[in-house]
């Protein structure tokens, strides 16, 4: 019997008590488990953020808190609560019902089919047209019905109609009657803040001369959330818009090291794209750093029971429909940046941004197209301006480029770069702005500790039990083995451990069903791989432990030790390895590895300066750049166990 408190909030897909994570488009709470599924199905169907471990807008949080209140979830669920689908037998899942199938299904039922949502029986010829609901949507915002809103929504209303007898948007009048929660959500469905009525007047100016200060500051921040997420995701820290600063671009502490040559071509061509697409690259790019950091949270707010198994994993962005299959393909591929590469790119599209927004003065000359608004990248792509003529930015980045010029690549970019740095002065607030950065990053090392030591716990727990099975099988009870002994007992071993129940065994990540991997017979022991993983996670542990106590000249020989680890383990596997995962996974392992290195290197106090260096900003980047480093080691670490697990198990 679950002693469940009164009142207390349960998840909205399957009731378990104490949900942790929110759907911000669709107004519900939902626990861990079901949130996975949300992550699978990508940010158009459901955008989900923790509710303690992701910073919120105050505000946003506070929609999200009253939908789910107000009964949002009944919207997503209309039709379940009509009695003839009860008496069909279709039902919500229950908490004792497996993720997959059972969860899996239910939630892409309801959120992706919308399945059971209530579709309106039509009056007449004009009243379920996206234009109907779109003008009762423009006239409920006014008052504090959010889930009516949502409803309308739900049904197709357009968040960003021109009323033709008005002359503005809903967010105009939502602005003008200071409906807070209404904003947020309709610039969550893609309203944009800065679009013009008839007058020319945007809805900011709207809650301004309303005298909705808090409100018309937080559309503004709203506008440029594409880039300031950016910018924070790389340097901790947003522009003060306020003041007038409305673009951080961070810098690499040493860009000259060698990019991929997918990541060169992307860099290459990022600065010849129309606007259009220009947009469209950058909102590709905010979702997977929206995917990298959900990554991040979930893998520190897990209790690890179930760390490696598949449905913890969102290993590059799902497909979203909406999308030609080429722009699906080339947001996947941005999975297979390393941080160093995918750090590159996110500069480059800040810089690219602000200079397309600014104007063309500056530096190129060939970009001469200023109108681009860096609009909200708002949730559901309801968004008719959408022009699928248009060549996707995909072409861009693919493997085969051969033609590449890096002596080109460099020269425009690099100055733009330049001149964007080269006038920030360092200034009181800019010490501070320092030193919260210094903290967040803190705050991530912190996480990045609770990750790997839960990491740590887990290989331990699933050597000890590898290393059951192997003594037993060896007639030995002693508990530990040595190389030797784990050599000569692998195949009865591996039919052994199929019966341990390996969570990897039932899982569905798309990667790991490459028909190729089937042949593949050569892969090492899933003990050694453990064995390497372990020893790997201990050093990352040490150099984490290190960069929390700002002893930076540790990080070298810790970098060293997880570079001989590393190499240890790519040597585990076969120089060419058939399955394109596993030569994925080693690919990250090792290059990470290399970059570690010479991050790290870039943090040791160079012989003529002396101990007093002080602590510039080209220090916490470097930081930061470690950990994601560290992080990226970690994972393909991981990723090689799954998969080793997975092919000796079959
Ligand atoms: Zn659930």
């Amino acid at each position: 019997m679950s002693k469940r408190l009164r009142n207390s909030e349960v998840c909205a897909d399957c009731s378990v008590s104490d949900p942790r994570w929110a759907s911000v488009n669709r107004g519900v709470l939902v626990c861990d488990e079901c949130c996975s599924v949300h992550r699978s199905l990508g940010r158009h169907s459901s955008q989900v953020r923790h509710l303690t471990h992701t910073p919120w807008p105050p505000t946003q949080l506070q929609m999200v808190q009253t939908l789910y209140n107000n009964g949002a979830n009944s919207i997503w669920e209309h039709t379940l609560l009509d009695p003839a689908s009860i008496m069909s037998g279709k039902r919500k899942a229950n908490p004792q019902d497996k993720v997959h199938p059972n969860k899996a299904e239910f939630i892409r039922a309801k959120y992706q089919m919308l399945a059971f949502v209530h579709r309106m029986p039509c009056r007449d010829d004009d009243s379920c047209t996206a234009k109907d609901l779109s003008k009762q949507l423009h006239s409920s915002v006014r008052t504090g019905n959010l889930e009516t809103c949502l409803r309308l929504l739900s049904l197709g209303a357009q968040a960003n109609f021109f009323h033709p007898e008005k002359g503005n948007t809903p967010l105009h009048v939502a602005a003008k009657a200071g409906q807070v929660s209404q904003a947020e959500l309709l610039t969550v469905y893609g309203a944009d803040p800065g679009a013009p009525d008839t007058s020319g007047y945007t809805p900011i100016d709207y809650a301004r001369q309303a005298g909705h200060h808090d409100l018309a500051d937080r559309l503004v921040e709203i506008q440029y959330e594409l880039t300031d997420r950016l910018a924070f995701y790389l340097c901790g820290r947003k522009p003060d818009h306020k003041n007038g600063e409305h673009f951080i671009i961070p810098q690499l502490a040493d860009s000259s090291v060698d990019l991929s040559e997918l990541a060169k071509a992307a860099k290459k061509k990022l600065q010849s794209l129309s606007n259009h697409l220009f947009e469209e690259l950058a909102m590709d790019v905010y979702d997977e750093v929206d995917r990298r950091e959900t990554d991040a949270v979930w893998l520190a707010t897990q209790n690890h029971s179930t760390l490696v198994t598949e449905t913890t994993v969102v290993p590059f962005l799902p497909v979203n429909p909406e999308y030609s299959s080429t722009r699906n393909q080339g947001r996947q591929k941005l999975a297979r940046f390393n941080a160093h590469e995918f750090a590159t790119l996110v500069i480059d599209i800040l810089s690219d941004a602000k200079r397309r927004q600014l104007g063309n003065s500056v530096t190129s000359p060939r970009v001469d197209n200023v109108e681009l608004i860096l609009k909200s990248v708002g949730g559901c792509p309801v968004d008719d301006r959408q022009d699928n003529d248009q060549p996707d930015y995909d072409s861009v980045a693919s493997d085969e480029d051969g033609d590449l010029d890096p002596a080109s690549g460099k020269t425009d970019r690099a100055k733009s770069l330049d001149s964007d740095l080269s006038d920030s002065p360092v200034s009181v607030q800019e010490f501070q702005e320092v030193k919260n950065a210094l903290a967040l990053s803190e705050a991530k090392i912190q996480q990045l500790l609770k990750v790997n030591s839960n990491l740590s716990d887990e290989l331990r727990h699933m050597q000890k039990k590898t290393t059951k099975q192997s003594s037993i099988l060896d007639g030995d009870y002693d508990n530990t083995v040595n190389d030797a002994e784990l050599e000569d007992s692998g195949a009865a071993r591996r039919g052994r451990l199929r019966s341990s129940g390996w969570p990897g065994e039932t899982g569905s990540m798309a990667e790991l069903d490459d028909p190729e991997a089937e042949s593949d017979g050569s892969l090492p022991s899933t003990e050694d791989v453990i064995r390497k993983t372990e020893q790997i996670t201990k050093n990352i542990q040490e150099l984490l432990r290190a960069a929390q106590e700002n002893k930076h000249d540790s990080f070298v020989p810790c970098a060293e030790r997880i570079h001989v680890a590393v190499s240890e383990m790519a040597a585990l596997f076969p120089k060419k390895p058939r399955s394109d995962t596993v030569r994925g996974a080693l690919r990250l392992l090792t290059s990470s590895a290399q970059r570690l290195q010479s991050e790290c290197r870039k943090a040791a106090p160079m012989p003529e300066s002396g101990p007093g260096q002080s602590l510039g900003p080209d220090m916490q980047l470097v930081t930061q750049q470690v950990i994601q480093c560290a992080y990226d080691i970690a994972k393909a670490a991981k990723q090689l166990v799954t998969i080793t697990t997975k092919e000796n198990n079959n």
